[in-house]
């Protein structure tokens, strides 16, 4: 995986330009398949930004468009920050608890 904006476990894509696509980066393939118009091998294209905003979809926090816009709730649930002595470090974990984990995954 050579975009480093295209996450190995996650639903991430990517409208290729190289394929003639728009570029946008996608939070799942739903919203991928949301951006896409039009019948295959006639009209087939991309939404425009214009487009994607008019039928509901949105940039996430992150850059991705997502298919809709995060209800209130889940937004207030995302921003709240986490209570103190609760928060989980985004460190990388030691080497070797990578490994273990690892191991743990491949039993
Ligand atoms: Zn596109």
């Amino acid at each position: 995986m050579s975009d480093p904006r295209l996450g190995f476990h996650t639903d991430h894509c990517r409208c290729s330009p190289a394929t003639g696509g728009c570029g946008e980066y996608f939070n799942s393939t739903f919203a991928f398949d949301r951006h896409r118009t039009g019948q295959p091998g006639l009209d087939r294209r991309c939404l425009t930004e214009h487009e994607m905003l008019a039928a509901g979809m949105s940039r996430n926090a992150s850059g991705y468009w997502i298919s809709r816009s995060l209800p209130a709730p889940r937004v207030a649930a995302v921003t709240r920050p986490a209570p103190q002595g609760a928060a989980i470090s985004t460190a990388p974990l030691p080497k070797q608890h990578r490994a273990s984990l690892r191991g743990t995954f491949h039993q």
